[in-house]
């Protein structure tokens, strides 16, 4: 589904590669934890594999077609395709939950569209159940502002299921929460992986969770891929 080929990455004004030569093939199935210390360069994998950092050498292939290729209008296509959840939840502060969720039907560039007369009952009621699906049901209408750290990513959540992706991507979504709520979160992306037979990857900075939810650990160091494998093979050197 996703095809990764000697990919690197060096910012403007710097000397060492952010991602250094990597290669991988990500199937439809997987439920893949990224791991690596701050700076790692997980980050800049996860911007790469949803087309906002170009490649310096290398190329990310979506269901075959090279990235690279693409234009502006098409990379936003390929991107509907793709969930994203964000550490600090990137949701509309003022906005309610249902409004929040709803932003997914049409991206992030169009969030001003969050009236909710704006939409058909099909897609109210599809909102719904998300909302519902994730455990928020009796918070349709409170400003997200209002939510505790967990609920905002449940949000969040919701909000990238609403756009029927085919896969989703996490920039270290719990690495604001505690680590129970942090474990919750993990367990809810889980259950929606499991259901929807969705490609998930998440980078994390925590072994404990990558470990016990993962089907495949990734593993960078400086840019470098360091271990790719299971969770029963993957013991912490980095
Ligand atoms: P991680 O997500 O694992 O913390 P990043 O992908 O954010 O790692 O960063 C990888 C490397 O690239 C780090 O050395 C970081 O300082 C550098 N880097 C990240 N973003 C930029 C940027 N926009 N400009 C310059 N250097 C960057
Ligand atoms: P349940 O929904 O069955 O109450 P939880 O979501 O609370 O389960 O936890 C799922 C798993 O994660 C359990 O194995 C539990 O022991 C473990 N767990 C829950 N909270 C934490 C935590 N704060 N730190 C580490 N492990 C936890």
């Amino acid at each position: 589904m996703i095809e990764i080929k000697n990919l690197s990455v060096r910012y403007h004004n710097s000397t060492n590669d952010a991602l250094k030569n990597i290669n991988l093939t990500v199937e439809k199935g997987d439920f893949i934890c990224v791991l690596g210390k701050s700076g790692a360069g997980k980050s800049t994998l996860i911007r790469c594999l949803n087309g906002l950092q170009k490649p310096t050498n290398g190329e990310v292939y979506w269901n075959g077609e090279p990235m690279s290729t693409k234009n502006e209008e098409q990379i936003r296509v390929v991107r509907r395709e793709m969930g994203m959840i964000f550490q600090h939840f990137n949701l509309i502060p003022r906005l309610s939950v249902f409004q929040n969720v709803l932003t997914g039907l049409f991206g992030y560039r169009n969030s001003f569209k969050n009236l909710i007369g704006w939409y058909n009952s099909e897609e109210l009621k599809e909102a719904k159940q998300v909302i519902s699906d994730v455990g928020l049901s009796e918070f349709l209408d409170r400003r997200v502002e209002h939510l505790s750290g967990g609920q905002k990513q449940r949000v969040g959540i919701a909000r990238a299921i609403l756009q029927q992706p085919k896969v989703l991507l996490g920039d270290e979504p719990v690495a604001s929460l505690d680590p129970g709520t942090s474990n919750h979160v993990f367990k809810l992306l889980k259950e929606m992986h499991l259901r929807l037979q969705l490609l998930t990857v998440i980078n994390v900075h925590d072994v404990t969770l990558a470990k016990r939810y993962a089907t495949r650990i990734i593993a960078l160091k400086n840019g470098e891929l360091l271990f790719d494998g299971t969770p029963d093979e993957f013991t912490d050197r980095i």
